[in-house]
């Protein structure tokens, strides 16, 4: 249950960590620079944070190389070792749960009863589902021709380079660091600028957990200078990103052209949610509003192309359009509040500005469109109807409160306007015929269908991207493959 919060506790909630960590230790960077993180619901600065740039990348990698030595502590450690730390960081977390809430909702702008009742329960069962595997990661024994056994071994990959985005930072790093530690692996997580408070604070939990020196090193710091160091160092062994398309592009490259590290991508998406006639309507309105307008639009599979079928296509918009007018936008700490402000100044023009393209482009604007208040980037709930395929606000991603209404007739084509895009991140169907519904998760490629619901997550079920919505799978036993190598042993009876 969430408690509510006023302002003043919350504001005053003690923001215990803004440095980098490095080999267990908290630095400053070897610059000295440091950089402002901001509350998007004031525009006001909350800390001032040290900025990590390629020196401080490398002190990072240094101490998790050391850290991945054959002898050192963590590579001595038992699996199952591994794990009870795993899983006394999920305790701790839990135990914080109430204080983490709210930096992720004063960094991020998110509401903070959702941040503690859907972000967070995610954030601890991701750490215990992968504490659960550390000792369960095992490999086979082959029965190949000859005097030999032959068996295979699921090593750690080795110095693991994760960089993730702002939209879910707890969970961002849950995903990233769960499975790479679980798996034996070291790591330099560099956080998003936007919001490094939370992520920090559960450093400060890993080094009370006893995690041994140099396990987890995170680091502050813009993209170009910190995250591409970390793309472009020779002695990372892999890097796991998530974030846009276009980003993902340069990390790729940035392996090829140097050691040909390992890259797994979770990238952008466009997601068609699509709702035939026959569907639940109280429950396909709900959901596909949910689908788009959580987390203030800003989600990677937010269901972003919503079809609907011809015939219940005015009364659907109708009613969506209501249920936008009635979001709740305002303050974060607010127990009422829906929707919390996007996550900076740059986010929130570039909402705006889709929104022009959209009215230039002919979409009908039902409601929404514009800024709301004075302070803070707040943007209506909009909706536009008659949206086209070929519209840029069918076609990129806007990563904000703008759902956009597209028309289909019937089955025939619509398989085909739903796969015509450069993105395959995830997909919804709305319908009570099992046929249908078959027909779109067979045929749709997408990473995910969701079936008369939205945005279920769960550590167990994998989650990634088709197409240039990204590379491998995070999440469930699957995840475990990107952060292991396999190691074929043959020898002579
Ligand atoms: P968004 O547009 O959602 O902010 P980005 O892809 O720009 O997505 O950012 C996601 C993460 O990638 C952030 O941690 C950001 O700092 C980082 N990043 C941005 N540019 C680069 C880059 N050139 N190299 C490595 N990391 C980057």
């Amino acid at each position: 249950m969430a408690t509510a919060v006023t302002e003043a506790q919350a504001t005053s909630a003690p923001i215990k960590q803004t440095k980098i960590l490095i080999g267990n230790r908290w630095v400053d960077s070897v610059s000295g620079k440091t950089f402002d993180t901001i509350n998007p619901a004031t525009g006001e600065v909350l800390a001032k944070v040290a900025e990590a740039e390629a020196a401080d990348v490398d002190l990072a990698v240094k101490a998790a190389r050391k850290a991945f030595h054959a002898k050192a502590p963590w590579r001595r450690m038992s699996a199952s070792e591994r794990g009870k730390l795993l899983n006394r960081l999920a305790d701790l977390i839990e135990q914080n749960a109430d204080e983490l809430a709210t930096l992720e909702s004063l960094d991020n702008g998110k509401p903070r009863h959702v941040a503690r009742a859907a972000d967070l329960p995610l954030v601890i069962a991701c750490y215990r589902y992968y504490a659960g595997w550390a000792d369960k990661i095992q490999g086979k024994t082959i029965p190949v021709s000859g005097e030999y056994f032959c068996y295979t071994r699921h090593e750690a990959v080795g110095v693991v380079g994760q960089i993730i985005p702002w939209n879910f930072p707890l969970l961002m790093q849950a995903w990233k660091l769960a499975p790479a530690l679980a798996c034996g692996n070291t790591v330099v997580l560099k956080v998003a600028e936007q919001t490094p408070l939370s992520a920090l604070r559960v450093g400060e939990l890993i080094l009370e957990a006893g995690f041994p020196e140099g396990v987890v090193n995170i680091l502050p710091g813009y993209g170009p200078t910190a995250g591409a160091a970390i793309a472009n160092h020779m002695d990372v062994d892999k890097v796991a990103f998530t974030g846009s398309t276009e980003v993902g592009h340069l990390i790729m490259k940035a392996a090829a052209e140097t050691n040909l590290k390992r890259v797994t991508l979770e990238l952008g998406g466009k997601s068609p949610n699509i709702v035939f006639a026959d569907a639940d309507m109280d429950q396909a309105i709900e959901g596909s509003h949910f689908a788009l307008f959580f987390n203030q639009g800003q989600c990677c599979c937010a269901g972003s192309r919503l079809f609907v079928e011809e015939k219940i296509y005015d009364e659907f918009v109708e009613r969506s359009t209501e249920r936008a007018k009635r979001r709740t936008v305002g303050n974060p700490l607010d127990t009422k509040t829906e929707q919390g402000p996007q996550v900076d100044n740059d986010q929130f023009k570039k909402v705006l500005g889709y929104v022009e393209s959209g009215k230039k482009e002919g979409a009908k604007l039902m409601c929404g469109g514009e800024r709301v208040g004075e302070r803070g980037y707040f943007v209506a709930p909009t909706v536009f109807a008659d949206v086209k395929d070929e519209m840029q606000i069918a076609q990129e991603e806007i990563f904000g409160p703008v759902m956009s209404i597209l028309k289909f007739k019937d089955m025939d084509d619509l398989v085909e306007r739903a796969n015509k895009t450069i993105y395959g991140l995830a997909a919804a169907v709305w319908t009570r015929d099992i046929t249908k519904a078959l027909n779109i998760a067979n045929n749709v490629r997408a990473g995910t269908v969701w079936v008369n619901c939205f945005d279920v997550f769960d550590a167990g079920a994998p989650f990634g991207g088709f197409k240039q919505s990204g590379i491998g799978r995070e999440l469930g036993e699957y995840g475990l493959q990107q952060y292991s190598e396999i190691k074929t042993v043959t020898v002579k009876l």
